[in-house]
């Protein structure tokens, strides 16, 4: 699926969720009526909220929307619109499952729409300052280095994508990194501090590590998995030196 129509699918969920709560207002508002004076004050102060939400929401959606469309982040809706594309993900998901949406193509959506609002944020960080964070999947399963623990213990052999992107971390000079697990991930960017990071991952735990790492601009490339999940998988290089070049200063982009 190309990008744009990969991005439609999680905005259109979102904007969905964002209809069945405007019911749910009306819904309360209608019960509103029916009520005593108490119950009348409860449910004012909740369609308050309720209310207040769907503006918001509404916002950046309205940011999402023109980002989608334009290519460009209105500066005034931007927190609106990461703050509701992260937080109406899992209604996106749970919409998602009611309308028989496969989960990975709603999460290649998320990732899709995550990428385009961090190239229109244009930040830019010295080498670094930026860490290609790699799965230990990528690794060929027969290849005895421990490249976990020492990313140099790999030699180049080519039969895996882990020698690639050691070529590419030292062309630019960035930090690179194999994590075993979501844990480990975690300790790496807690321990090297980077500004970006470039994570390649399967749809699902990607869009985890955002969730998990919002406070750092995470570039998110999805791995290829030709023998199945978790086993040899492949990435697209030029998608990492793309995403490279883009994120670091006086890399001639
Ligand atoms: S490229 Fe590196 S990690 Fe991959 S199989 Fe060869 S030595 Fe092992």
């Amino acid at each position: 699926m190309m990008p744009e129509a990969k991005k439609r699918v999680f905005v259109g969920l979102v904007s969905v969720s964002l209809v069945i709560l405007a019911v749910l207002a009306g819904a309360g508002w209608y019960l509103v009526q029916k009520g005593s004076k108490a119950a009348w004050w409860l449910l004012l102060i909740l369609l308050s909220a309720v209310i207040g939400f769907l503006i918001y929401a509404g916002l950046g959606i309205l940011g999402l929307l023109v980002s989608l469309l334009t290519g460009r982040t209105l500066p005034i809706l931007s927190r609106a619109q990461d703050t509701v594309a992260f937080a109406l993900l899992p209604v996106a998901l749970w919409v998602g499952a009611l309308l028989g949406v496969d989960k990975d193509r709603i999460r290649a959506s998320f990732i899709e729409v995550n990428n385009q609002l961090v190239r229109q944020k244009e930040k830019r960080v010295r080498p670094q300052e930026l860490l290609i964070l790699a799965p230990i999947c990528l690794q060929d399963a027969d290849c005895p280095r421990k490249v976990t623990n020492d990313i140099r213990q790999c030699r180049r052999c080519g039969r895996c994508p882990v020698g690639g992107l050691l070529e590419l971390a030292d062309k630019y000079g960035v930090n690179l990194a194999v994590a075993t697990g979501g844990t480990k991930a975690r300790q790496l960017i807690r321990d090297l501090r980077p500004q970006v990071v470039i994570a390649i991952a399967c749809e699902r735990d990607l869009v985890s590590g955002l969730q998990d790492a919002r406070q750092i601009t995470v570039g998110a490339i999805t791995n290829q998995r030709p023998q199945g999940p978790c086993f040899n998988t492949q990435v697209d290089l030029d998608k990492v030196e793309e995403a490279l070049r883009a994120s670091l200063l006086d890399a001639g982009d």
